[in-house]
């Protein structure tokens, strides 16, 4: 892969997780970590490109399975 294309893909990553998707937009494959605020039913997803054999990716997973990230 060129460096533009890996540039290009970072950029359509960091998007895409910035904005979030709708749940009818989440599909297998994809980061299904609530994004918003905690005490209201979650609208809008991650989005992103999710872990093979996990529903979050790298990043949500971190925040998922961390043991001390719960407030
Ligand atoms: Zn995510």
């Amino acid at each position: 892969m060129s460096d533009a294309a890996a540039a290009l893909a970072n950029r359509a990553r960091k998007s895409a997780r910035s904005a979030g998707i709708s749940f009818w937009e989440l599909r297998e494959g994809r980061c299904r970590f609530p994004l918003g605020l905690i005490h209201e039913p979650p609208t809008l997803f991650c989005g992103a490109p999710a872990v093979i054999g996990v529903p979050y990716c790298p990043d949500c997973g971190r925040l998922a399975y961390a043991p001390s990230s719960r407030r």
